[in-house]
């Protein structure tokens, strides 16, 4: 018997199984349908001997020490502060747009203090911020916003940024000073041997089963266990009682050049050119000394792997009916960016889980403390048997 069924060996699938197994004793079994673990963090050594994501770039960056201290348990970490161009107007500009953005575009040579009022020039004054066009026209106007960000979005997201909430452009920030880090996190290092080998340490413990190639539903009603944990769609859950949930999804193209460098930057975005949104050269990344380099290409689609929740106003309520079914199963423990439908980052997944594992924990000191005194001697608790509460005497 197993006390925990885990769905998903991604971020949020392998905290939990990690803390389950050597925090508390317990005895799991996380499946992934997928034949590797580290879900979309995956990455692995290609044909050619690059270190490559298979699912796009994912560099690691937090403010949380906690975060950062735990998954240190697990690897050694490479500084790395990442850096992005954006093809606008025929150059390579930073991104997110700061001093040298504007004096570049522009032909300008703006002081800090000069390309503050420059931009606020150019702002468009909005009594309420709710949009990612609002957020965004709101302090560098529509120029600067249609260069950089209303046709990327439209292309990631098939919509226009109008119709998506404000925080997704809210993302990116806008500097004044010369800054040109994507990130600015107190942490920020990618793990030294790759994203993989850290979940292999994460789960490497004998009380942690893994089944790869394995959709929970083949064998949730044949393997015994307690509990589970869900890190899945949501809506697939339940077999989209409510319709389905929108979640954006990407196609990637991989590719191999003879060449030691393809670009001058870890990524360029294409804001306004190509199907693709942007190009990542992995040995930026992963610090990687090769005579050839990898890239991908990321194709926005439609229909394929759910990738990204859609944060916008109907969304939300759509997913809150999932949610209150989700409540309505306490056997079921809903964690990561797809079973609470959140547009987290890995760090934030880490957070929830961890804080899943924190509530996992006191409800069990609780039921434990419930095991009362009768009144005749005997004793009673209540215990969770697949979700039902029963009495034992
Ligand atoms: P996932 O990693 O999606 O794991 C869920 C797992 O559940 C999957 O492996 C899936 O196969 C499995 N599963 C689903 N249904 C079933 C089923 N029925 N049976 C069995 N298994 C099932 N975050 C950052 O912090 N920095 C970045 O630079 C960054 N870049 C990103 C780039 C891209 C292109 C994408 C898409 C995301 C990026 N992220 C980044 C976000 C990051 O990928 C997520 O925050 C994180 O991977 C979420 O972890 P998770 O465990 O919730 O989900
Ligand atoms: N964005 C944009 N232009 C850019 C970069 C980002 O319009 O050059 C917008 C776009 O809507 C994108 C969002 O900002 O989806 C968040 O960008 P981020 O780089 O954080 O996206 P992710 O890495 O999560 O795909």
């Amino acid at each position: 018997m197993f006390d925990y069924l885990i769905v998903g060996a991604g971020f949020a699938g392998s905290v939990l199984a990690e803390r389950l197994a050597n925090g508390s004793g317990k005895k799991v079994l996380i499946c992934d349908k997928r034949p590797h673990i580290a879900g979309n963090a995956y990455d692995y050594y290609n044909d050619e001997g690059i270190l490559i994501h298979k699912y796009g770039p994912h560099i690691f960056h937090t403010n949380s020490k906690d975060v950062f201290d735990y998954l240190s348990r697990f690897t050694e970490w490479r500084e790395y502060q990442h850096r992005v161009l954006a093809s606008v107007d025929g150059m390579l500009v930073p991104m997110p747009i700061n001093l040298d953005t504007i004096n570049k575009l522009y032909g300008l040579k703006l002081t800090a203090f000069e390309v503050e009022d420059f931009l606020a020039s150019l702002a468009e004054k909005k009594d309420q911020i709710k949009t990612s066009e609002d957020v965004v026209v709101s302090k560098v106007g529509r120029e600067l916003y249609e260069k950089f960000f209303r046709n990327y979005t439209r292309k990631q997201w098939g919509l226009d940024p109008s119709e998506l909430d404000a925080s997704v452009t809210a993302r990116v920030p806008t500097r004044t000073n010369r800054d040109d880090r994507y990130f600015t996190d107190s942490y920020q290092a990618m793990p030294k041997h790759g994203f993989t080998r850290m979940f292999e340490n994460m789960l490497d413990n004998p009380n942690i089963k893994i089944m790869l190639n394995c959709d929970y539903r083949e064998i949730a009603n044949d393997i015994p266990y307690r509990e589970m944990v869900y890190t899945g769609p949501v809506d697939s859950f339940f077999n989209y009682r409510h319709g389905k949930l929108p979640y954006r999804s990407l196609e990637f193209k991989h590719e191999t050049h003879d060449t030691e460098q393809f670009q001058t930057a870890p990524v360029v975005n294409y804001p306004n050119e190509h199907a693709y949104t942007r190009v990542t050269e992995f040995k930026y990344l992963t610090g990687q000394e090769h005579k050839k380099t990898s890239i991908v290409y990321e194709y926005p689609q439609a229909e394929g792997d759910p990738y990204y929740p859609i944060p916008r106003p109907e969304n939300s309520e759509l997913y809150a009916k999932y949610k209150a079914l989700a409540d309505g199963r306490p056997d079921v423990h809903f964690v990561g960016r797809l079973a609470t439908y959140k547009y987290y980052n890995m760090d934030q997944i880490v957070a929830q889980a961890l804080t899943v594992y924190g509530k996992i924990v006191g409800k069990k000191r609780q039921e434990a403390a419930v095991t009362t005194n009768n009144g005749n001697g005997k004793l009673s608790s209540k215990i969770q048997v697949n979700g039902s509460a029963v009495m034992v005497k």
